[in-house]
């Protein structure tokens, strides 16, 4: 273990200030390094050490003018990881939590995810500190347009094309193409996330919460189990946590939780599809909290301040944000008989909390693999645009499925252990680097 251990030492002095990335760099490790030993090449030509470097960052600084009339500053990124198999590819995040460290570990999770995909993609992911919450339309546009001038120098349909994540909806991604358009002059797919009148493609904001939810139908499969009856906790209320919990509702499961930043609903009954309509609206168009719930359905409880995972349940999807999970959670879970847990976000579960997992044999599907359905469908829109040409919403969502389908193939590949049981965490890392490094040997130092 002497050679690739000192790579991940490498790796830590290089980057000590930067806890998020190490955290992910460490966890690949863990279940990468052991493969690289059984297989020199990987060793002989430095990969794993390459592979945790950005082939380029870029950081600018975003003016922008509030409604106040007064000079905003924040500060953008693009990480631009690995373009072994295909251009950069990664969504951009707003929010007050966005840093160097952040970003890298998004790009660096990337690199793996959009391998296991299947489809020509390589890795990246940017942002910024501007925080869209309580700022105005004009003031959203404003910023997007700022940070597409300096960041329109620096991407392409195929060179680096981005994409959502939190803080950047369809609102920010058509504000961000209006001015690359200005600036390009060219209409081109240089962002996914497209509304479907100018270029987007059916099911892309399903995508993420739809295939988190039929990995998940895969991991049962295995187990000759179905959703039907089946109860699931879910974090978060945007995006991904509403199409999770859409699907789950129409495969028969109960949804228990949905969450915000502040607190948790928790209702017994079960949230149903009017009741997630409602939850829908008040998100996505009011952009209310989601306490709100409990005026309209009181038969509901709202927790301040706390997180789902002491509801006991069959399945839980932490679909918020990073380390939204800890080891007392995941103990919590486990104690209540939880037996299935798949990351919606980008590494919501702690070290410590997957540890627990992994001990107890709890299915545990990490972000990588669970949630690639949406930059699987990122990656069918750019084809879409490619072709110039749509297509129908039953084609996307029949290759949505067969996506989810083969990365659980390669988790059950390279992740089944001796006794059986498959440990996801292990194949979608083995299994997403075999590709990227196999392309960085072929195209030399
Ligand atoms: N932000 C999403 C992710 O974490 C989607 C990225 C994309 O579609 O490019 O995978």
């Amino acid at each position: 273990m002497l050679e690739t251990n000192d790579s991940l030492n490498i790796i830590k002095v290089r980057n000590a200030a930067e806890p998020e990335f190490l955290q992910a760099v460490t966890e690949v490790a863990e279940s990468v390094l052991p493969y690289i030993e059984k297989h020199p090449i990987y060793k002989n030509n430095k990969i794993f050490e390459r592979i945790a470097e950005p082939e380029r960052v870029i950081m600018f600084r975003v003016p922008w003018i509030d409604d106040k009339g007064e000079i905003q500053v924040n500060r953008g990124y693009r990480i631009q990881m690995n373009s072994a198999i295909g251009p950069y590819k990664g969504g951009l995040r707003f929010h007050p939590s966005v840093t160097l460290s952040v970003l890298k570990f998004l790009a660096f999770e990337q690199v793996f995810k959009n391998s296991l995909t299947g489809l020509p993609m390589g890795g990246g992911k940017g942002g910024s500190d501007f925080d869209p919450k309580g700022k105005s339309d004009n003031e959203v546009m404003r910023f997007c347009q700022s940070f597409m001038t300096e960041l329109s120098r620096h991407i392409g349909a195929n060179l680096d094309v981005p994409a959502g994540d939190i803080g950047v909806g369809k609102r920010e991604i058509g504000y961000l193409f209006g001015q690359y358009k200005r600036l390009q002059n060219e209409f081109t797919g240089v962002l996914t996330g497209k509304s479907l009148e100018w270029g987007g493609s059916q099911i892309r904001p399903e995508a993420t919460g739809y295939g988190l939810v039929y990995f998940v139908e895969e991991i049962f499969k295995t187990q000759g189990k179905q959703l039907l009856g089946k109860t699931v906790v879910i974090s978060g209320s945007g995006n991904v946590a509403q199409f999770a919990a859409e699907k789950c509702i129409q495969q028969g499961a109960k949804v228990l939780t949905m969450s915000d930043s502040a607190g948790f609903i928790y209702d017994p009954e079960g949230i149903d599809l009017a009741k997630l309509a409602y939850i829908k609206n008040l998100k996505d168009n009011l952009r209310g909290r989601i306490k709100e719930y409990i005026s309209e359905y009181p038969s509901a409880q709202y927790f301040d301040g706390e997180k789902p995972w002491g509801i006991k349940c069959d399945i839980a999807l932490p679909n918020a944000t990073q380390n939204e999970l800890n080891g007392e959670d995941a103990k919590k879970l486990i104690a209540n008989g939880c037996f299935c847990v798949a990351e919606g976000a980008n590494m919501p579960c702690t070290p410590e909390a997957v540890h627990e997992f992994n001990s107890a044999k709890v299915f545990y599907a990490p972000g990588k693999a669970a949630n690639a359905g949406g930059v699987a469908v990122s990656g069918l829109e750019m084809a879409q645009n490619s072709l110039r040409y749509n297509w129908t919403r039953e084609k996307v969502d029949a290759k949505l499925k067969e996506i989810m389908h083969d990365i659980h193939s390669i988790c059950v590949k390279y992740g089944t252990e001796e006794d059986g049981h498959v440990n996801y965490e292990k194949g979608a890392n083995i299994g997403g680097f075999v590709k990227v490094a196999d392309a960085m040997i072929a195209q030399g130092v």
